[in-house]
């Protein structure tokens, strides 16, 4: 899978994605991660790339045309299976869901909005999908795109090790996970709960499953209810 970002800031995805599993992963070859700077691609002699909001109010606004070139530099390398997906507020909330389905795609192109956003033209012309990552407001989107790249990345084959498994996640079971312990018995004043220490498996899941079912109760009923 490759991730290509449209960004003024390439060097916070490049930063980024330097460490612990994203960096193992791109090491391995499993994924690739290619940020381009949309200021290159402006035609203009003091490289802008925003202009005022026509209709009035504050901020200004991402143009189509450094946009637009910049992602033609890439489109004839992208496969058919691809997406290109604009992070923002406005668009469908990212879910364990819409991560999995990203999982089977081979190109995403991911573009960083800045400012009050970018020209709606260009979401008419080249984005396939639009995805918030809450319902908050951030300067830009490369902290979304780096979220939506790290979350779909990990479900790949490879890219997370046994140990690390994501099988019985938050949200894999439509529930949010149990408590971990590791070691020490104690710490603190504080035990692990005996009966991890049972040795008993059955015991252990229904343990595990009646955890899920309280944290999930508590933290987000919304989800028992669609369960
Ligand atoms: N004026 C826009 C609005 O009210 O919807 C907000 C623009 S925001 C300040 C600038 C950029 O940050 C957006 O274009 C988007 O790319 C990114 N962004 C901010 N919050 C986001 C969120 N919750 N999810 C995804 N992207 C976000």
């Amino acid at each position: 899978m490759k991730f290509t970002v449209l960004t003024l800031f390439p060097e916070m995805i490049e930063q980024s994605v330097t460490h612990s599993i994203m960096k193992r992963a791109i090491e391995n070859k499993i994924i690739e991660v290619e940020a381009l700077n949309i200021r290159e691609f402006t035609i203009n002699k003091h490289k802008k790339v925003d202009d005022y909001p026509y209709g009035g109010g504050c901020g200004m606004v991402m143009q189509v045309e450094p946009i637009y070139n910049c992602y033609k530099s890439v489109e004839k390398k992208l496969s058919k299976n691809k997406k290109v997906i604009y992070m923002s507020p406005k668009g469908k909330p990212l879910t364990q869901k819409i991560v999995e389905e990203l999982g089977y795609v081979d190109d995403i192109v991911i573009l960083c909005g800045h400012y009050e956003g970018v020209d709606q033209r260009i979401i008419d012309e080249i984005i396939t999908d639009e995805i918030s990552i809450g319902d908050y407001v951030l300067t830009g989107g490369e902290l979304p795109a780096l979220v939506l790249m790290d979350s779909v990345a990990r479900l790949i084959d490879g890219v997370i090790s046994k140990e690390e498994s994501h099988q019985k996640e938050s949200f894999s079971n439509g529930l949010l996970e149990y408590p971990q312990y590791s070691r020490p018995k104690e710490i603190l004043g504080r035990e692990v709960p005996a009966v991890l220490l049972s040795g008993n498996h059955k015991k252990i899941e229904v343990w595990r499953h009646e955890q899920s079912l309280k944290i999930t109760k508590k933290n987000r009923p919304d989800l028992i209810k669609k369960k």
